[in-house]
């Protein structure tokens, strides 16, 4: 199990010991906003337990991961996209540009989005 003692990025905002600007969290996980958005609406909703990637994740993670879309649908009311719409992603592996090895839910909108691919 990655942790902050082994390097991982987001782990160290979990901790506190690397900043970041918080939008919310919950028991379970944490959301700020990323560092190089691409629309008006960039947050990043991770959980606060390491977890490797979407493919990384058990049965036995359910509640976190429910966790993690009850915190991704109260941001998207506070930053008044849940009625314009608005995309959530989990890149994983290379194909996908996945850069950080920290289950993550990108939450991007505030702007009319391109088609994916
Ligand atoms: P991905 O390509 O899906 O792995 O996305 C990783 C995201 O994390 C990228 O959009 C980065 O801009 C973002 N990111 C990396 N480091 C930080 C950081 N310290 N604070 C906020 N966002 C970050």
């Amino acid at each position: 199990m990655t942790s902050v003692e082994d390097g991982c990025i987001f782990c160290h905002i979990v901790s506190g010991s690397i900043p970041a600007t918080i939008s919310g969290e919950n028991e379970m996980a944490l959301a700020f906003r990323d560092i190089n958005p691409i629309a008006p609406v960039h947050i990043l909703i991770i959980p606060k337990s390491h977890l490797e990637n979407a493919m990384a994740i058990r049965p036995e993670d359910c509640a976190v991961i429910a966790k993690m879309f009850e915190l991704a649908q109260s941001i998207a009311k506070r930053e008044s996209v849940s009625e314009t719409g608005f995309r959530l992603v989990m890149n994983v592996g290379d194909d996908a540009a996945n850069s950080v090895g920290h289950l993550h839910m990108h939450l991007i909108g505030g702007k009319r989005l391109g088609l994916m691919g």
